[in-house]
């Protein structure tokens, strides 16, 4: 492939450069220096980044996405920032309370729901949403959410949007649908809360 020219100045008179673009090359280390184990399975994930400049939501997106890598509970990996004024000031995993037993050493805490219209649902409720845990976070070290923007993983259930209201948060998006969160557009609806559903796709779980 042609390498793309510049045009440089140098001098008053005009250059021709070739654009050099950064690059990471192997390198072989001396046969004496001790061999260090690369990470594989860490280095193909950290791959997965594209290249590219992002724009801001794709920039808090994706830090949403690493940091419900924390989460406690395999039924969804879910994480949120809370973002203010380009600011990333807060953030959450879905997770136990500190201190209390993770669903990943002692298995869910499940809870069947039934709704009004007969049909059942199932939960895991040892943990606090994420949502709830970035709003819990910035209440911790005293920082307002007050006309914040607020990036989750999934659509938020009824009781984090009534947090994410009583907090002052303005926009919401979430990055995929939840089949807990009927009446969450409704109400950010009423409260003049600005949603954002990054994709239609349900989040969906073995036993729901
Ligand atoms: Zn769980
Ligand atoms: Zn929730």
């Amino acid at each position: 492939m042609k390498k793309p020219i510049t045009k440089k100045v140098k001098r008053g008179k005009v250059v021709n450069k070739p654009v050099v673009k950064s690059r990471i090359k192997s390198q072989t280390r001396a046969k004496d220096e001790p061999k260090i184990e690369v990470n594989k399975a860490l280095k193909e994930k950290m791959l997965e980044i594209v290249s590219g400049r992002q724009t801001w939501d794709e920039y808090f997106l994706a830090i949403m996405k690493a940091v419900g890598g924390r989460g406690t509970c395999d039924r969804g990996r879910s994480g949120c920032v809370i973002v203010k004024n380009k600011r990333l000031i807060s953030s959450g995993y879905v997770g136990s309370p500190a201190g209390c037993k993770h669903c990943d050493e002692v298995g869910h805490e499940m809870h069947t729901v039934t709704r009004e219209d007969g049909t059942v649902s199932r939960h895991c409720i040892r943990t606090s949403h994420a949502e709830e845990n970035a709003i819990v976070q910035a209440a911790k070290v005293g920082v307002s959410t007050d006309g914040a923007t607020l990036y989750c993983q999934m659509a938020p259930c009824y009781t984090c949007a009534k947090m994410i209201i009583n907090a002052g948060i303005k926009k919401v998006i979430a990055f995929n649908d939840y089949h807990a969160s009927v009446r969450t557009g409704e109400i950010f609806k009423e409260a003049g809360i600005e949603y954002v559903l990054v994709n239609n796709q349900m989040q969906e779980y073995a036993d729901q």
